[in-house]
């Protein structure tokens, strides 16, 4: 099972990504979680990642192409895996939909988290991580919506696309992200 998780940030990916994946013992592969791990590091490459992560802008996509081709290939990916946070633009998802394909390995399922950009907006001010203050929110929301967004339609356009209402009690949008991959 090869899955993508596509939404704004605060729309409850990571926080599901954690259950599917437990469930159905696949690969979590979350970008943010992999560069925030550089950060921590202090790798030069985290170094520059924390600038751009502050200000709420994306990390170039050669950079995050080269992250998810090296972790793709750990052993852990061959059971299938779930791209949290990733792609995030039009030319990371061409990046990918070649990588995959050279691989033999494409993508079953997309699924779309749906949540109303005011609750977003709350949840991710009520968050307080480093990048959560009211302005990094603001300029992340106007990416994901210029950059992000669009990706809705590629994947439509690809017949892979499912809509997740992502309003909701943790478990029952557990249940629906169930229902939508059976
Ligand atoms: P959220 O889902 O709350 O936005 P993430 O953990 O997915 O948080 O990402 C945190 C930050 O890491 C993003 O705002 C961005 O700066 C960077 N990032 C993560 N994934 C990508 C990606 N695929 N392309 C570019 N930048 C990324």
């Amino acid at each position: 099972m090869r899955i993508i998780l596509l939404g704004a940030p605060g729309s409850g990916k990571g926080t599901q990504a954690e259950k599917i994946t437990a469930k159905h013992n696949i690969a979590h592969i979350s970008t943010g979680d992999l560069l925030r791990a550089e950060v921590s590091a202090g790798t030069e490459l985290g170094v520059k990642a924390k600038a751009i992560m502050d200000a709420g802008q994306l990390v170039s996509d050669d950079i995050m192409l080269g992250m998810v081709r090296s972790r793709l290939q750990a052993d852990d990916c061959e059971k299938g895996f779930m791209l949290d946070g990733f792609p995030r633009t039009e030319v990371q998802a061409v990046g990918l939909d070649a990588m995959l394909a050279e691989l033999g390995q494409p993508i079953d399922t997309v699924l779309f988290f749906e949540v109303p950009f005011d609750e977003i907006t709350n949840r991710l001010l009520g968050r307080g991580r480093a990048d959560d203050n009211e302005e990094t929110i603001r300029s992340r929301l106007a990416v994901y919506e210029a950059q992000t967004k669009p990706l809705v339609a590629y994947y439509e356009s690809k017949s892979l696309l499912k809509n997740v209402d992502g309003l909701g009690e943790m478990d029952e949008i557990a249940t629906r992200i169930e229902a939508a991959l059976a």
